[in-house]
């Protein structure tokens, strides 16, 4: 049992901050006794660029026979042979999860004393399972990981003999998983799915696995389209014991949904943290004259139908609907939590036909190309890009500008210059504890010069907010203009920004 877990990284940000994450020093190998054998934790590569640890499992068949686990899914005894002799030992499964759980406890919990603020942040992931059992086989481990942030989900069956291929595909696959997410965040998927996916359970489950079921769910299971065959497979089809976990969730659910809950989003800058201070000095708050401003760039262009990249919980969206000239309206973000904030807000479930089919919200990562996204009128980036890495900037240009091409893209961003005249904000500080960097009037206009002549676009610039004769408006908006005249079109490009875009990567050591 074999996986390995992949990030990038930079000089100031080094990949081999997962050493920290995962509370293992990425110079040593270690090993951890488990019940049901030995883990070992050691990382085949570890520079500032990029780090991969690995988790073997070494199962001891002989020890899980001792204490009559070795039995195959349905619980009879097998033949005697076959309780030392099976997959266990080659294939992540049920007991996989549990050394996962045992020997990355605190990175599951998100608990980092050394460097606390690492865990909260998304970071580029790359999860490899060579061999999963997938009891429901490929498309079933796409249903599951599909809708969980990930950019790249990549499910390749894996044969029973390669020298026979007559003889078809084994249920085992091999899995890639790709994206920017919170480390705990992907391991608590892993350790829920792992079992859910090989669906032999190997223990006992106990009433307290509802309580571990809901604890490595937050955040993630409740909205899962597939929460009910997780929670049923997970706990190995007790009905009383999935019953409950249903009821629970559907609590968790409502609490959401009537707001008693406090949504503190991974990532998105709501209204609530970001302007409602604003809201207090001014009579109309920013956000509202930021998207009054976007709405009118939109119009003006001539756009019909529009994407909303990084829609976060749906604000502009809801704008957008209430102009019948906007005939198809799709919202993207990587976090599902937003996603699912925003469907709710809008109401998704409880619209009319006509309505609901001008909409569309869906997952996905700006830093990768998508071809979903081709097409458009126009996009709108609102107070997205100080979301990014500076580093991880290039790839959203070249998937926005390079790829999805749309006739306008509007992109808005705070004016850095313009934090001294808030009055609440310490010198120095930015404006939010998710930007990655802010701007000044030239910086911003610089950047979209720059973008604009890579990609064959003229751009232009328009305050948004009170205009401060010296330090300007508190956001700046570019508009972005596709060249009509022939060039020679994106191709050109593409080799010069193919690196920063979608980091194919080979396969790990
Ligand atoms: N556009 C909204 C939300 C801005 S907050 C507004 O103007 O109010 C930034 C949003 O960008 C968040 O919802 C965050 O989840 C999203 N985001 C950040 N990085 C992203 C990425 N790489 N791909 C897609 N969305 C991203």
């Amino acid at each position: 049992m074999f996986m390995t877990i992949t990030t990038t990284g930079s000089a100031e940000k080094p990949a081999t901050d997962l050493g920290f994450l995962l509370h293992k020093h990425p110079q040593k190998a270690q090993a951890f006794s488990t019940s049901h054998g030995t883990a070992h934790v050691l990382y085949p590569e570890a520079t500032p660029e990029r780090c991969t640890a690995a988790l073997l499992l070494e199962v001891d068949p002989v020890a899980l026979v001792r204490r009559g686990q070795g039995r195959g899914r349905s619980g009879a005894p097998d033949a005697a042979l076959a309780q030392y002799v099976n997959d266990r030992p080659y294939a992540a499964s049920s007991l996989f999860a549990v050394a996962l759980g045992a020997v990355f406890r605190s990175a599951l919990n998100a608990r980092c004393t050394a460097r606390p603020e690492l865990p909260q942040q998304a970071r580029p992931l790359r999860v490899e399972i060579p061999a999963l059992p997938a009891r429901g086989g490929p498309e079933l481990v796409r249903r599951l990981f599909g809708p969980l942030g990930w950019s790249a989900v990549e499910v390749t069956p894996v044969p029973l003999d390669t020298r026979f291929p007559q003889w078809g595909d084994s249920r085992y696959v091999r899995l890639v998983l790709e994206g920017e997410l919170r480390l705990a965040d992907a391991l608590r998927q892993l350790y829920v799915l792992l079992p859910v996916l090989d669906d032999s359970k190997h223990y006992w489950v106990a009433p307290d696995e509802v309580d571990k079921l809901l604890r490595a769910g937050d955040g993630w299971l409740a909205g899962h389209p597939e929460h009910g065959l997780i929670t049923s497979r997970y706990l190995a089809r007790s009905k009383r014991l999935t019953q409950d976990a249903l009821e629970r969730l559907e609590l968790v659910r409502l609490a959401e949904s009537d707001g008693s809950v406090v949504e503190e989003l991974d990532n998105a800058a709501t209204e609530t943290e970001e302007e409602a201070a604003d809201a207090a000095e001014r009579s109309v708050p920013l956000a509202r004259q930021r998207r009054a401003a976007i709405v009118d760039a939109l119009r003006a262009a001539g756009a019909h139908r529009v994407l909303d990249l990084g829609c976060g919980q749906g604000q502009l969206i809801h704008d957008l609907l209430r102009d019948a000239s906007f005939t198809e309206i799709v919202g993207v973000d990587v976090s599902v939590r937003a996603l699912t904030i925003a469907a709710r807000r809008l109401r998704l479930e409880r619209m009319g036909e006509r309505q609901s089919a001008r909409v569309r919200l869906t997952q996905g990562s700006l830093a990768y190309t998508d071809k979903r996204l081709t097409g458009y009128d126009a996009a709108v980036l609102s107070e997205v890009i100080e979301h990014l890495d500076l580093p991880r900037l290039p790839a959203l240009e070249y998937a926005v500008f390079g790829s999805a091409r749309p006739g306008t893209v509007l992109v808005t961003t705070p004016n850095v210059e313009y934090n001294v005249r808030w009055e609440t904000l310490p010198a120095g500080q930015v404006r939010h504890t998710d930007h990655r960097f802010e701007w000044t009037r030239a910086e911003f206009r610089d950047w979209a010069h720059r973008t604009a002549e890579r990609h064959g676009y003229g751009v232009a610039f328009t305050p948004v907010g009170p205009q401060d004769p010296e330090v300007g408006p508190p956001t700046q908006m570019a508009v972005f203009t596709l060249n009509t005249v022939p060039d020679s079109g994106p191709g050109t490009e593409s080799g010069a920004y193919g690196s920063g875009s979608a980091p194919k990567e080979g396969t790990a050591a």
